[in-house]
This record gives C-alpha cells, sequence and structure tokens, in this order.
C-alpha cells in the first residue's frame, strides 16, 4: 500500500512538473530558413518546445492556453555584449570608491529584469568586477528574473590599459594590479589569467585589445597586447572551451587580435578592409554595438557627464561605428548581433537593430544574427535561436509584422524565458 501510494504521488508530481501550454500565434518567424508561418500553435512542455502544430489547437481543460494571435512570434533574442553590473551615469566614476560589491549585486537585479522583459533572453556579460558571476548563478537558481548570462567574468587588459581597473586612480591606492585582476604583461601573466578565470567561474575570456573610450587614459584605439600574449589567451583558453572576445578600436590591436585567434571582435570602429578580410578568413565575428557608439557620443556633448579625457575620445570613436558595420556588412564580415548594454540604459538593446537596418541590413538578417548565429557562437545552436522541437522555450512575440517594421523589436509584448512567462 506504501508503495502504491508513493508511485501515485510521484506521478501526480510529475504531470504538474510537465505542465502543457499551447502558445497560439499569429505567425511565427522560423529564423532558419527566414519565413513567416501564420496560424501556428507552439506547445510547451516544462522548459522545452515539444511540438509546433499547423492551426490554432489546445485543450482548454487540461492545458494553459495563450493568445499571441495578434502577434508575430521568435526565439527570444541573444545580445553579445552587455554588461550587466552597470549603468552609465554622469557619477560612474565616483561610483568605482563608493559601491561595495553588495551594492552593484542589488542594481544588477533591475538591470537583468529589464534585459529580459525586452525580449533578451539570453546575454553575454562581457566584463564587471566579477558580481556578473553570482548574477548568472543566482538567475540560473531562480533567485532573481533575467536572461540566461554566459559571463567573462572580469576583463583582461595590460598596465595602464582599457581593463586596467586602477586607471587614473590617485597614486597610493593604484597598487600592482595583476593576472588575478586582469592585468597581464607577458605569456605566463596571460595563461594565469586565463586560468583565473576558469576558477572563478566565468564562461569565456574577454580581452581589451586596444584603448577604449570610457577608461581614464589618453589613447582609445592603441594597440594594447603583444601577438604572442594574445596567443597565449586564446590557446589557453581553448584548453579550457573558451572562446575569446576582444574589444578593439584601432587597426593594429584588431589584426593581432584576429590573427591571434579571437572569435569576436567588439566594436570594430577604425577596422581597415584589410582587417575585414582577415576576418572573413579566420571566421572572425564582428560585434557591431552601434548604440553604444551614439549614446557615448550624446553623452560627450553633456556638459560635466564625462571626465574631459574621455568625452575628447568619445566625439572621436562614437559617431564612426555605424559606418564601419555598414562597410563591413557589405563586403561580407561574419555579424554576431550586440550591443554593449550599460554603456547605455539596459532594456533598450533592440535599437541595435534599428541602427543595423539603418546600416542597410535587411531585418530578417539583423534578427538572425541576435538567434541563430549568436546561438551557435555560445554552443548553444541545439537549444537556442530557433523555434523548433526540443529547443528552449524562449519565446518572444511583438503586435504586428518585425520584417516590414523594425520598430516593433523595441516594444516586445510577450516573453517566455525556459517556459515561465515573464511578461504578458
Ligand atoms: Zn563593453
Amino acid at each position: 500500500m506504501k508503495k502504491l501510494i508513493f508511485l501515485l504521488v510521484m506521478l501526480a508530481s510529475l504531470t504538474l512538473s510537465a505542465q502543457t501550454t499551447y502558445l497560439q500565434c499569429g505567425a511565427i518567424l522560423d529564423t532558419k530558413t527566414g519565413k513567416l508561418f501564420p496560424e501556428r500553435t507552439i506547445v510547451v512542455n516544462g522548459n522545452k518546445i515539444s511540438e509546433i502544430r499547423e492551426g490554432y489547437v489546445g485543450d482548454k481543460a487540461s492545458a494553459r492556453i495563450i493568445d499571441l494571435r495578434a502577434k508575430t512570434v521568435m526565439p527570444g533574442f541573444i545580445d553579445m555584449h552587455v554588461h550587466i553590473e552597470s549603468e552609465s551615469n554622469p557619477k560612474a566614476y565616483l561610483q568605482t570608491y563608493t559601491l561595495n560589491e553588495a551594492d552593484i549585486a542589488f542594481n544588477s537585479v533591475g538591470f537583468a529584469e529589464t534585459t529580459l522583459r525586452a525580449g533578451f533572453t539570453t546575454v553575454r556579460d562581457l566584463g564587471g568586477s566579477g558580481v556578473n558571476i553570482a548574477i548568472r548563478d543566482a538567475i540560473a537558481a531562480g533567485k532573481i528574473k533575467g536572461p540566461r548570462v554566459f559571463t567573462a567574468g572580469k576583463a583582461i587588459g595590460t598596465t595602464g590599459g582599457h581593463a586596467d581597473p586602477t586607471n587614473g586612480y590617485r597614486e597610493d591606492l593604484v597598487g600592482d594590479p595583476g593576472p588575478k585582476e586582469g592585468v597581464v604583461n607577458s605569456v605566463d601573466d596571460a595563461r594565469k589569467a586565463v586560468r583565473q578565470r576558469y576558477k572563478n567561474g566565468a564562461d569565456l575570456i574577454k580581452i581589451t585589445a586596444t584603448g577604449g573610450v570610457l577608461s581614464v587614459a589618453k589613447n582609445g584605439q592603441n594597440p594594447q597586447f603583444t601577438l604572442e600574449e594574445i596567443k597565449a589567451i586564446t590557446q589557453t583558453a581553448a584548453d579550457y572551451g573558451y572562446h575569446v572576445a576582444a574589444h578593439a578600436h584601432g587597426d593594429e590591436g584588431m589584426q593581432r587580435a584576429v590573427k591571434g585567434g579571437v572569435k569576436t571582435i567588439e566594436h570594430g570602429t577604425l577596422m581597415s578592409e584589410e582587417t575585414m578580410r582577415l576576418m572573413k578568413e579566420y571566421d572572425a565575428y564582428l560585434v557591431p554595438t552601434i548604440t553604444a557608439g551614439k549614446e557615448v557620443t550624446e553623452n560627450a556633448r553633456i556638459e560635466g557627464y564625462f571626465p574631459a579625457v574621455i568625452a575628447k575620445k568619445a566625439l572621436e570613436i562614437g559617431p564612426k561605428i555605424q559606418d564601419t558595420f555598414k562597410k563591413a556588412y557589405e563586403l561580407g564580415v561574419p555579424i554576431a548581433f550586440g550591443t554593449d548594454a550599460g554603456v547605455f540604459p539596459h532594456g533598450e538593446n533592440a535599437r541595435e537593430f534599428v541602427y543595423m537596418v539603418e546600416a542597410g541590413m535587411p531585418v530578417l538578417k539583423a534578427i538572425q544574427s541576435a538567434t541563430l548565429t549568436n546561438a551557435r557562437l555560445l554552443g548553444m545552436q541545439d537549444s537556442l535561436g530557433q523555434l523548433s522541437k526540443d529547443f528552449l522555450a524562449d519565446i518572444i512575440a511583438v503586435d504586428g509584422n518585425p520584417l516590414e517594421n523594425v520598430n516593433l523589436l523595441k516594444e516586445v509584448t510577450f516573453v517566455m524565458k525556459d517556459g515561465e512567462v515573464i511578461k504578458q
């Protein structure tokens, strides 16, 4: 008898955990073929898509039915470049001294949820204090709401370089940050920094191959690693199954990064045609971050928003990013959707789609870069980036046809992640 009751309880809990949801969709976008299929029902069981059926089906008595008949339904978007820990504001440089890790963590709870509600169900976090690793875990454990996070932890740079955490500090506060803090100055340091990130629990590696706009340093584009250091990083990263992303504005540092085996070039601002060809040859992807370029340009015009040394660089580099993207796209450089959210307010990630389309990319291609392409780069091509049987139920929708009006992507009206309705 006891055994029978046990079995019945087990059976009941199984049925409960595998609750079926029917999403009745006006149209679904098949990212693989690029086609819109009208009147489909997506059947979700647990956290996965179990079936996609023609027409509107679903039994009200035994399952949950969600009416998306006025909407176009797509797989959740993936942003390959966010900073989930922070958001640009005029006090950001002072906050380096005033925020504790606990403050950063609490701030990021809101950033993560805002990102998810905008339809970005997965993000690649390209650097913060290391709190980003805890954020990833808290989201995965269901403690807070946010996108699925793949994180680089703390980015790796060189002394005085873009990712040196003590740039601009008063002398007695500078110290001598090393591989643990993400500052390397030799091949040995480079290997150690990668292994340290493995130990910390990162999912990938981010380096700052050239100077950057937002660091308190003079040069926004000079090369900051030797080719040997970059190779040591990518080779060590490969031992741990990591890919490497490289922040780069200047051409020389970008070329070294591509030749050194980096998978994605972030920003790519001053990229030459030679480097564009090299990227095709090495199958390296450009992550455009046009939105960040526009945002820093605007902020630099606000008196006192940035320190003077940064405002100058922002006005030089920011306005060029969209044009470089246009040239790279026309030349056939592989493109991976990414925005640099955090440099602009979280949740506005879809602005990037609009800027990509402005620069000549068809809406469908932009959506494919944010779904199919990015899923593949993250090694998730069998579970993310498509609405298909056995894929994770990361599903979003907009009112109307986004292929005819890209602006609709900025107003996502339905979000499901892992089978859980987040926004309806
Ligand atoms: Zn960034």
